[in-house]
């Protein structure tokens, strides 16, 4: 071997050496799935107020998986696994008539990270957008998890206003109080890096919150959870049920300039048509 070689040969070496160093996923590599805990068949005014009310609807449920190289995160974990396949009443009571759930076991949190090879138990942060029901509703499937809220809305569903109990739905999360809690009061940047970022959107409840998430190729996406429940909310529609109307549009308006900002899209939880048009069998990267 002469001396040219040799210096080949361990510059190959060294290169060899150093890829088998590079991690399996790289730090910029974050993977955001978003799936359905089935279908809410409900009257159109419960999501804009004063229009088509008493035409029935049927819209996703709209929950998300992001892989972040950092730990797994969950935001929104649907309707509880109790009204899968028409079990509605025992859980739901007098909810099941005005909001009928046709979700299936396979459509519930556990089943649709399993789907993509992930368990209940890897998850390390829990985002609730709120703790309505079809939203907070597993909860309990997450004890290993730090479940990132915000202090108000925990206040709110231990102890909701009269008129606001019949979404609050007190099973959902009786077992969960000694759960680790991140109890939020306004925004909060999940990993340091600007990649996930916890929003304070409230006014559909005293502490709504929503995501937003920079991915590489596809932009940035503000998931608005129930803050803008559909395309007309966006277009100034007030949505049909707000604990405080007057925050709700600010919180609207806060997630269009956010969206208009970074150039990014703003992502409906009740919004069928868009949600039809996306992709479900797959991530975002
Ligand atoms: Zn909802």
């Amino acid at each position: 071997m002469n001396r040219l070689n040799r210096v080949l040969h361990a510059a190959v070496a060294a290169l060899a050496l150093s890829l088998a160093t590079v991690p399996a996923v790289a730090a910029d590599t974050i993977k955001l799935y978003q799936v359905s805990s089935g279908t809410l068949k409900l009257d159109k005014g419960y999501l804009t107020a004063m229009r088509d009310v008493g035409k029935i609807v049927e819209v996703p449920v709209a929950m998300y998986i992001i892989d972040h190289p950092r730990g797994l995160v969950v935001y929104d974990t649907g309707n509880n696994v109790a009204v899968s396949d028409g079990q509605c009443e025992r859980h739901w009571g007098k909810m099941c008539a005005s909001s009928y759930p046709t979700q299936k076991r396979n459509d519930v949190i556990d089943k649709q990270l399993e789907k993509f090879g992930y368990k209940t138990s890897d998850v390390k942060y829990l985002v609730l957008s709120h703790m309505h029901l079809d939203h907070a509703g597993n909860l309990e499937m997450f004890p290993n998890a730090t479940v990132v809220v915000q202090k108000d809305e925990m206040k709110t569903a231990w102890w909701p206003e009269k008129y606001q109990r019949g979404v609050f739905v007190l099973a959902d999360y009786d077992d969960a109080r000694d759960f680790n809690y991140m109890e939020l009061t306004g925004d909060f940047d999940l990993f340091g890096d600007g990649s996930v970022v916890v929003l304070d959107t409230k006014g559909h409840t005293q502490g709504h919150q929503s995501l937003m998430v920079k991915l590489k190729n596809t932009g940035t996406l503000l998931l608005a959870g129930d803050a803008v429940y559909t395309p007309e909310n966006e277009a100034g529609v007030i949505p049909g049920i707000t604990w405080n109307t007057y925050m709700s549009m600010e919180s609207i308006n806060r997630l269009k300039r956010l969206r208009d900002a970074h150039q990014g899209e703003l992502w409906f939880s009740h919004g069928a048509e868009q949600y039809d048009q996306h992709k479900h069998d797959g991530y975002y990267d």
